[in-house]
């Protein structure tokens, strides 16, 4: 098909078969036959079950699992599935996790499992008034919360509260209820967002407005994971180290350049497991980074101190909003079995867990950057990709990799000459 010919107007695309909106792709695309055979391995994924869980699926896209090792938490012993493409995320686990194992490792607490829901309502004429209505009809409320999901009420989840602020915005008052719901071992988003469609007819009637949005919140701050660990200034290197890494939260804490890549490098750790785990990675990711600008700037989820013995303390709190079960971490057979590796029994126990799994993250990020800089531990792995990218194949892609590292020049096109160099040696 010649590209002035192509059109992305298909209709009926969503009921055909991955097969055949493969072939239609592949020749809107050109693809060529290996390139589709990519895409339709959906390796282990079913191709049935990858087309229930989205819409207009084709295939699948593998990303590599690795395991992070040396991990304690509360004084259990832990290996981490994490979910990444990037190189030198599941190492920095690993070193961070050794270096504070024999100091005990990490501690975690969570404020609880309460997701909020919220209900929008314009045109009230009373906001303020209105307000104490609805505030007035708690056990109304509960009855019709809890009405809407008998099972998580088994599980010892459902309504615990309601609170309703008046917000001031560019199109006038706006009456904003928010329903607190325990969704226990679920991350909850189906079942708050029912709530709040259940609800919403009784808030217009209550208040005399019009009810538009009725959703969760992804600022899960009733559900806040949190971690600690200290790290004994002989692991780490001495006080240079610990000062290096201090004065780098500072930097973070104080400037919004820096904190965004100080907790993007938090969020390598943590979506890695989140994704592991078929949870919902933009979720748990919107709530962090909202999180960090509660108080008007955006900060660092992380925080690190000395210790009255001259240790390195490190601390992280966040959002997160992680399930057992719901969306594709019951459904997904990898998840399931990331879950088993992680032994947790509980949506707690694993949003705990990815809290230190963030925390640990952060320590190496940190420390690298403190002291060697980021690139020394990533340039084996990026050497690889460099390889890879100039065309090395096989056996090739480490020895390219290799001389790249000690040129020091990864690039691009010096792969490629090494690679050039090497054929022709070889022929
Ligand atoms: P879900 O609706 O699939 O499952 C939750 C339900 O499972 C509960 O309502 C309950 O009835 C039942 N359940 C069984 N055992 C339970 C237990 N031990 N604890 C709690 N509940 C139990 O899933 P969900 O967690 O409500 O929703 C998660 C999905 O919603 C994710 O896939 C997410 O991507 C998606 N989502 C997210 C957003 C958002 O974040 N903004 C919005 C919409 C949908």
């Amino acid at each position: 098909m010649s590209q002035s010919h192509r059109s992305s107007r298909i209709s009926g695309f969503h009921k055909k078969s991955p097969a055949e909106r493969l072939a239609i792709v592949s020749e809107f695309a050109g693809l060529g036959g290996a390139a589709a055979a990519k895409l339709s391995d959906t390796g282990n994924l079913d191709l049935d079950l990858a087309d229930r869980l989205v819409e207009n699926v084709v295939g699948s896209m593998n990303i590599p699992l690795g395991i992070a090792t040396n991990m304690k938490v509360d004084g259990e012993e832990l290996l981490i599935p994490m979910a990444t493409e990037e190189s030198s995320v599941v190492a920095a686990v690993c070193n961070a996790a050794r270096q504070c194992y024999d100091a005990g490792g990490f501690t975690s607490s969570m404020s609880g499992t309460l997701m909020i829901a919220q209900i929008q309502a314009i045109g009230v004429a009373d906001p303020h008034a209105a307000r104490l209505r609805i505030l007035g009809r708690r056990d109304e409320i509960k009855a019709v919360c809890d009405g809407c999901d008998p099972i998580l009420l088994k599980f010892g989840g459902g309504f615990r509260d309601v609170e309703v602020r008046v917000l001031d915005s560019q199109g006038g008052p706006m009456l904003i209820t928010h329903l607190i719901v325990d969704t226990r071992d679920a991350m909850g988003a189906n079942a708050v967002n029912s709530m709040a469609e259940k609800l919403a007819p009784h808030i217009a009637e209550w208040t005399g407005g019009r009810v538009y949005l009725r959703i969760l919140s992804n600022l899960a701050d009733r559900r806040l994971a949190r971690a600690h660990a200290v790290w004994p200034l002989d692991q780490i290197g001495g006080e240079a180290v610990r000062d290096g890494i201090v004065s780098a939260y500072h930097f973070a804490d104080a400037d919004p350049y820096r904190a965004a890549t100080h907790n993007k490098g938090i969020m390598n750790g943590v979506s890695a497991v989140v994704l592991a785990t078929g949870n919902d990675t933009r979720a748990v990711e919107a709530g962090a980074h909202a999180y960090a600008a509660r108080d008007g700037r955006y900060r660092s989820l992380t925080r690190f101190e000395v210790t009255a013995s001259g240790d390195l303390s490190g601390s992280i709190e966040l959002p997160m909003a992680v399930g057992l079960i719901g969306g594709a971490t019951k459904a997904h057979p990898t998840a399931q079995a990331c879950l088993k590796i992680l032994g947790v029994a509980s949506a707690e126990r694993l949003a705990r867990v990815i809290a230190a799994v963030g925390l640990a993250q952060n320590f190496s990020a940190l420390k690298a950057l403190a002291t060697t800089g980021i690139q020394k531990g990533h340039m084996a792995l990026h050497a690889q990709n460099i390889a890879m990218m100039a065309g090395a194949v096989g056996g090739e892609i480490d020895r390219v990799a290799r001389i790249l590292v000690e040129r020091g020049t990864v690039r691009q096109d010096v792969a490629q000459a090494i690679l050039e160099d090497m054929r022709a040696a070889a022929r």
